[in-house]
């Protein structure tokens, strides 16, 4: 099992208002690329606070590159027969869904549609250099969990019951998501067709209860079936478009949102202790504490685990995307020799904003 995890910071919109950046990446060595992101201590602003990622991506990574560099090469792993799982992590407004989904057009498309369009040239050329007798066959589900329940997102709204789905354990020892429906998919367009629809479910579910589906994970799972003869391999894809991570309960403190707020911490708390585990080489990841670890049976069999941390590098965000950082962070603290940081501040002046490039701190979580 691997984990990477990455970050990604987003640009400042046209519309929005707020123009104080504040949110920085930058390399633990001149010339060497983006690994870490800087951001001010809240409480001293003089002082900046650094975490390390596997890779940072900065506000002017396209759609392309991100998925080259971070999804395509796991293809040919999918077709090996690993689980590939990407999870989009941060605050509302910060580009989960923009990473994952994208806009229509061909430059914008996110991670998602390129990687199913991927996984579908690899497959017909899979079929077509085996003459036929390999076959390739890709199916998707998709649903969300919202308050903890799971919801089949390719049903109706109107077929939902209120408890949701069962989970059920197998005699392999993994869970799945009773009764979840699946659907064939031939190529690109017969997915765009089902995955626009079932976008447009989780709106209307969402509004149904006056909520919002940035509160839900929504999690697409593309199983790969390669059949050659009587060997069959099954693998799956898993992309999740993960709940805000922001704490409501400082803004909004309604009943019915505080139920969501403490349902979406415990599942991302216990989702980042799961990549930490990961991480660290753990034997034991503790999966089975949340129903979306369960289900995506987490650090349990072989696969490669992508989780990206998309920041919005605005001031109106500082808190927020300082406790998303801390969760998401696998920093260690990174010790810097006394030397370095003379040549910082030789090169720079002892201005409030180069102070600590050789201070790397973790803030203890929330
Ligand atoms: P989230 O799903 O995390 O709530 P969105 O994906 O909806 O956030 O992004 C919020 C806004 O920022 C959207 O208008 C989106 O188009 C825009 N946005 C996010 N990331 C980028 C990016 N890398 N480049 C351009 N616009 C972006
Ligand atoms: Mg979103």
């Amino acid at each position: 099992m691997s984990v990477r995890v990455v970050a990604r910071i987003r640009p400042l919109l046209d519309k929005e208002l707020d123009k104080d950046i504040i949110v920085k990446p930058d390399s633990a060595e001149s010339g060497k690329p983006y690994t870490i992101v800087k951001i001010p201590n809240p409480k001293n602003e003089a002082e900046d606070f650094s975490f390390a990622f596997n890779s940072v991506y900065d506000q002017s990574t396209s759609q392309e590159t991100l998925f080259t560099s971070e999804v395509a090469p796991h293809v040919k792993s999918l077709f090996q027969g690993y689980d590939v799982t990407i999870f989009a992590y941060g605050v509302t407004g910060t580009g989960k869904t923009h990473t994952m989904r994208g806009g229509l057009k061909l430059a914008e498309r996110g991670v998602i549609p390129r990687l199913l369009s991927s996984v579908f040239r690899r497959g017909k050329k899979i079929m077509k250099d085996t003459e036929g007798n390999t076959t390739v066959r890709v199916a998707l589900s998709y649903y969300e969990i919202y308050n903890d329940k799971v919801f089949d997102l390719l049903e109706p709204p109107e077929k939902r019951t209120p408890s949701g789905l069962p989970l059920r354990a197998e005699a392999s020892g993994k869970t799945v998501v009773a009764g979840l429906s699946e659907r064939a998919c031939e190529d690109l367009k017969d997915f765009e067709k089902l995955y626009i629809e079932a976008n447009n479910n989780r709106v209307t579910a969402a509004t149904k209860l006056n909520a919002h589906s940035s509160r839900s994970h929504a999690i697409l799972r593309v199983k790969l079936t390669q059949t050659t003869g009587d060997a069959v391999r099954e693998s799956t894809a898993s992309a999740i478009d993960l709940a805000g991570s922001e704490d409501n309960r400082r803004t909004d403190n309604g009943k019915e949102r505080l139920i969501e707020s403490a349902a979406i911490n415990k599942s991302l708390f216990v989702l980042s202790q799961c990549i930490e585990a990961i991480s660290r080489g753990d034997k034991r990841i503790p999966y089975r504490e949340s129903k979306m670890t369960r289900i995506l049976s987490l650090g349990q069999n072989n696969g490669i685990t992508i989780m990206i941390l998309n920041l919005a590098p605005m001031k109106s965000y500082h808190l927020d995307t300082l406790s998303s950082l801390n969760v998401s962070s696998r920093a260690k603290r990174i010790e810097v020799r006394e030397i370095e940081n003379e040549v910082v501040f030789k090169q720079f002046p002892k201005t409030s904003s180069t102070i600590t490039s050789g201070n790397i701190h973790r803030q203890p979580l929330r």
